[in-house]
């Protein structure tokens, strides 16, 4: 491997409890779990006139280039130390390995979007299958970043668990036709991760905003992939969770709204494959 393959750039490293995905297939809700954030998003700051989401909740994670990351040294601690970017490959492992704990679960690779550095995140992950750090890696992306077929069924292998954000329409992340693009983008990401083997369900945060008929459409279309098993593959639906007063008024959503799109997804999504994420680790002020 070169020095350009086996460096990168990242954001965070740290050890925390999942607080996404609810009660589906693939996701790791309440499971403890080491977070491996990378640097850079094509949704924030791509040349596609793309925006960012409004409810971003790693704005630090959104440009590629930052001088620094940081991590935690003690896990639990919460105390995040200064380091510099790009880092290597041995130095996240070291930083990984002081991190593990008995109950440790799953490493997480997160965002950012992680792919936006996909030599970088394959090297990694063989990286740490080589080692005796013997734990499942999960990853949670956009899913907009197209692949070749190679490094999708490297991908595969290497990831047990995925978590991929389908983007509303009312994230305002793109104008109505490169949002649809984008979402057939991701159910075709959805697709082919479920055909290669891992355990991937899409995520979708609503708001007050958030239009029936996309629900109806984005369900229609998961509901037409399956494991297989036969099972279908999962919706987290999320209600967006917003810290500006400005923002919270203006897209957080109503019970009544939340239940009604639900029983949309659920016109297509059988109960077992439909669940509520919440950001759990937010309201008890995790990392
Ligand atoms: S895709 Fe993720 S990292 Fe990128 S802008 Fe949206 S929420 Fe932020």
């Amino acid at each position: 491997m070169s020095k350009k393959d086996s460096e990168g750039y990242l954001s965070e490293v740290f050890s925390s409890i999942q607080g996404e995905g609810g009660i589906v297939r693939g996701s790791c809700f309440g499971k403890r779990q080491i977070f491996v954030r990378f640097s850079g998003c094509n949704l924030a700051e791509g040349d596609s006139g793309y925006i960012g989401c409004i409810w971003c909740d790693s704005p630090c994670a959104q440009k590629l280039e930052s001088l620094k990351f940081k991590y935690e040294e003690n896990p639990g601690s919460q105390k995040l130390i200064n380091s510099n970017n790009h880092v290597g490959i041995e130095e996240i492992i070291r930083i990984i390995k002081n991190l593990i704990t008995p109950d440790l679960h799953s490493i997480s690779f997160t965002g950012g979007e992680p792919l936006y550095q996909p030599d970088f995140v394959l090297n990694l992950s063989k990286a740490l299958k080589g080692t005796r750090i013997k734990y499942p890696l999960y990853l949670e992306t956009n899913g907009t970043i197209i692949l070749d077929n190679s490094q999708m069924k490297q991908l595969a292998t290497y990831f047990k668990y995925c978590c991929c954000d389908i983007k509303d329409l009312s994230s305002k992340v793109a104008p109505l036709d490169p949002w649809k693009n984008l979402v057939i983008t991701e159910l075709d990401f959805i697709r082919n991760m479920v055909k290669y083997g891992t355990e991937t369900f899409a995520k979708l945060v609503v708001t007050s905003q958030t239009q029936l008929h996309n629900i109806r459409w984005i369900s229609k279309e998961l509901s037409k992939i399956t494991y297989s098993d036969g099972q279908v593959v999962g919706l987290a639906i999320q209600p967006v969770y917003l810290e500006s007063k400005e923002l919270k008024d203006k897209y957080s959503i109503s019970t009544a709204h939340l239940n009604n799109i639900f029983y949309t997804a659920a016109e297509f999504l059988p109960s077992e494959s439909l669940t509520l994420s919440i950001q759990a680790h937010k309201y008890l002020k995790l990392l």
